[in-house]
């Protein structure tokens, strides 16, 4: 029932974009105090960059990104930038210790925007060559939009020609959640692709993935993508972003932690706290069976897996949830069996029902659930006492203990 680890990963970071991608997610916008407070946790957890704005949107974004990059984080500040010098010039006067510059270099953009390859180039390298020179301890990264769906030639030369400029990561994008593992769109197959013409032009920057979640496979392919050689993935809590988002930070965090023992020491308790804070900011709700963070992701219903999984929670569960703080819970309802009801008995210090009052609480917590109701402590204990009053053929007195 152990699962052997699924892979070496060493050196993996994670860049969490919740505040910057997470506010192109529509009616989501964190003001400065909430940034504060996410970027404290986020960097408490130990992610390795903090993307926090594009400072050229708004000054209150601008004056957000200089606030957190005066902090003292362990993680690195990034702001982001088109290729551009204003934006450029916006990003190094907030103190961003990280810059991501994008331009998408596929050839239906270019012709849209009446560019060239080669002057699309010009302008990505004159930007990178502007920060390097104005900060020289200054991290770049540049990230060719669309990447995948834009010819692997063309994006090798522009990230060739950023990484000779001076750029450190190179981005890969899904931007559009169109990669599906095992297929001939495979995220591994591209960037292996990417990685040999890369090698041709003589350029080994640091590779990293920002993969969008239109097809529920952004997890799916960051970690396809670690396995063809990144080494940095984006992510947001929530997965917040454009359209269906991006990859979920617990989930990733999870995987990576418990599943490729060695790549990385995050400080999982504070994910659940960090979700919660989101959450509400954001007016996104976490959904109920949301992977790690959901209210149901570690809760056990059907009686034959409660009954297993009380003897030990491995039988119906591959994920630890002691890590982030949390522990299996089993929930009360029609689809209960007795060692449900039993254990949740206990937890009220009910555990010493007779054979009839057990099967009298059991038949009701049976018929709430078939309203579509889960039974919660409290209620456990007022159906208890109305069972067992009306057993004694007397009132139930509901404030009294069960
Ligand atoms: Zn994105």
């Amino acid at each position: 029932m152990t699962l052997p680890g699924a892979g070496a990963l060493e050196g993996v970071g994670i860049l969490d974009a919740t505040l910057r991608e997470g506010e192109q997610a529509p009616g989501v916008y964190f003001e400065p105090h909430v940034k504060a407070a996410i970027a404290g946790l986020l960097d408490d957890i130990g992610v390795e960059v903090i993307e926090a704005g594009h400072p050229v949107v708004d000054a209150e974004i601008s004056r957000a990104v200089y606030s957190l990059s005066r902090r003292g984080f362990h993680a690195r500040i990034a702001a982001h930038a088109r290729a551009c010098r204003g934006d450029v010039e916006a990003a190094l006067a907030s103190g961003a210790g990280f810059l991501g510059i994008f331009l998408c270099v596929s050839p239906e953009r270019l012709r849209e925007r009446g560019l060239t390859l080669a002057a699309a180039l010009d302008q990505v390298t004159g930007a990178i060559i502007l920060a390097k020179e104005r900060q020289p301890g200054l991290i770049v990264r540049f990230t060719p939009e669309d990447a995948v769906r834009s010819p692997v030639a063309d994006v090798a030369t522009a990230a060739a020609a950023a990484a000779a400029a001076g750029a450190d990561i190179i981005s890969v994008a899904d931007t559009t959640g169109c990669m599906i593992p095992g297929s001939r769109r495979s995220l591994y197959d591209w960037l292996s692709r990417f990685r040999d013409e890369l090698q041709r032009r003589d350029a080994r920057p640091r590779l990293a993935v920002h993969c969008h979640n239109d097809r529920g496979l952004a997890l799916a392919n960051a970690l396809d993508g670690l396995r063809a050689g990144a080494s940095l993935v984006d992510a947001s809590v929530l997965g917040l972003g454009e359209r269906a988002g991006i990859v979920d930070l617990a989930a990733l965090l999870a995987v990576l932690a418990q599943d490729f023992p060695g790549s990385g020491r995050w400080r999982l308790e504070k994910v659940a706290e960090l979700y919660r804070l989101v959450s509400h900011f954001s007016g996104v709700p976490i959904p109920a069976h949301f992977p790690v963070m959901g209210r149901n992701a570690f809760r056990h219903c059907a009686g034959v897996h409660s009954q297993a999984a009380l003897r030990d929670p491995r039988h119906y569960q591959s994920l630890d949830p002691a890590p982030f703080g949390l522990s299996p819970e089993f929930s009360l309802d029609h689809m209960s069996g007795r060692a449900a009801l039993q254990h949740a008995l206990e937890g009220i210090a009910a555990g010493d029902l007779d054979r009839e009052l057990f099967s009298a609480v059991l038949n009701q917590v049976k018929a709430v659930g078939r309203k579509g109701r889960t039974v919660g402590s409290d209620e456990l204990g007022w159906i208890v006492a109305w069972e067992r009053a009306q057993a004694e053929g007397r009132p139930a007195l509901l404030t009294q203990s069960a």
